[in-house]
């Protein structure tokens, strides 16, 4: 109960003293998204469309990502153009911050949102794909901040990272994907400091995210989660205000803040929770 009602009341005091969004600031603003062909990436870019912003996105696959920006700039975008790029290649991830860099004259949001494709289901030794999986979700996100900082230096710009739930909590089936989240959030905490530590302008935004309803995540958890999936759409705005306000942290929808902070205190109820919503008793 004091647990309960400690949470709602810093859940209303967050909510309260959050700095408001001004729709304005975003437009003409130069933003890099990656993932952006599908999912809550591909939204992102339609609400960065809508609010006037210059956007450079990309992801593999070309022809989709092709179509994507068609759709940004008929929806108000004040610039739209895609790289397609392997998030899994050395190179790769330099050579589209280069691109943005270029093509919109420096950058004011590096949005990190990308994901490798990966099993749902138990980690059976692969190491290859952990090795894999890491490149694209994780080092590829460490090798494109270092990339945009001077940029996003001068611009008092903002690095945002799509995280999960599954950054903070563990569950079953999803092995090397929660090791590429933990790795996220811990990475970006302790750049966090550092660049705090160095006066610096640039801000990151850290999102931990629950079940949205994207058609890749729809599909993994059709038949093992009975969990509310949220709007991609509204999943998208949330990230877009929390990184335009220069927050550290968004939680979205509002029960990842709770399970969050419950995870410690109470680690049998945890437990439990994650045990029956895959049906199993150890
Ligand atoms: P999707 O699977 O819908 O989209 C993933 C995107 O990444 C696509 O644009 C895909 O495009 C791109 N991508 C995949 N592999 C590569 C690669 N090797 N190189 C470059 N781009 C690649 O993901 P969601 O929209 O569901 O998730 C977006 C973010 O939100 C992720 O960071 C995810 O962890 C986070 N999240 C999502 C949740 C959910 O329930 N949906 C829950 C919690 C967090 P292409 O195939 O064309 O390359």
């Amino acid at each position: 109960k004091v647990l309960l009602t400690s949470v709602t009341v810093a859940l209303l005091a967050a909510k309260w003293y959050a700095p408001t969004f001004n729709a304005e600031s975003l437009r003409g603003a130069k933003v890099l998204v990656t993932g952006a062909s599908t999912g809550i990436g591909e939204e992102m870019a339609y609400h960065y469309a809508k609010f006037g912003a210059q956007i450079v996105i990309t992801a593999r696959r070309e022809k989709v990502l092709q179509q994507v920006v068609e759709k940004c700039l008929s929806m108000g975008a004040q610039k739209a153009l895609y790289i397609a790029a392997d998030m899994a290649s050395d190179s790769d991830p330099e050579k589209v911050v280069d691109f943005a860099l270029d093509q919109l004259g420096g950058l004011d949001y590096l949005v990190l949102n990308h994901i490798g494709p990966t099993p749902f289901s138990m980690w059976e030794g692969d190491m290859e794909h952990v090795r894999w999986l890491m490149k694209v979700n994780f080092f590829s996100y460490a090798q494109m901040t270092w990339k945009a900082l001077p940029s996003l230096e001068q611009s008092k710009g903002s690095v945002v990272v799509v995280s999960s739930l599954l950054g903070k909590l563990t569950s079953p089936f999803v092995a090397p994907y929660i090791s590429t989240k933990f790795a996220l959030n811990g990475f970006f905490g302790a750049l966090t400091h550092e660049l705090a530590m160095k006066n610096s302008n640039v801000s990151i935004t850290t999102c931990t995210l629950g079940l949205i309803d994207t058609e890749s995540a729809m599909e993994k958890v059709k038949d093992v989660s009975h969990v509310p999936a949220y709007p991609a759409t509204e999943a998208a705005l949330n990230i877009i205000k929390t990184g335009a306000t220069r927050q550290r942290e968004l939680f979205y929808p509002w029960y990842t803040y709770i399970v969050t902070v419950a995870r410690d205190f109470f680690p049998d109820v945890r437990d439990y929770f994650i045990q029956k919503s895959y049906s199993y008793t150890p």
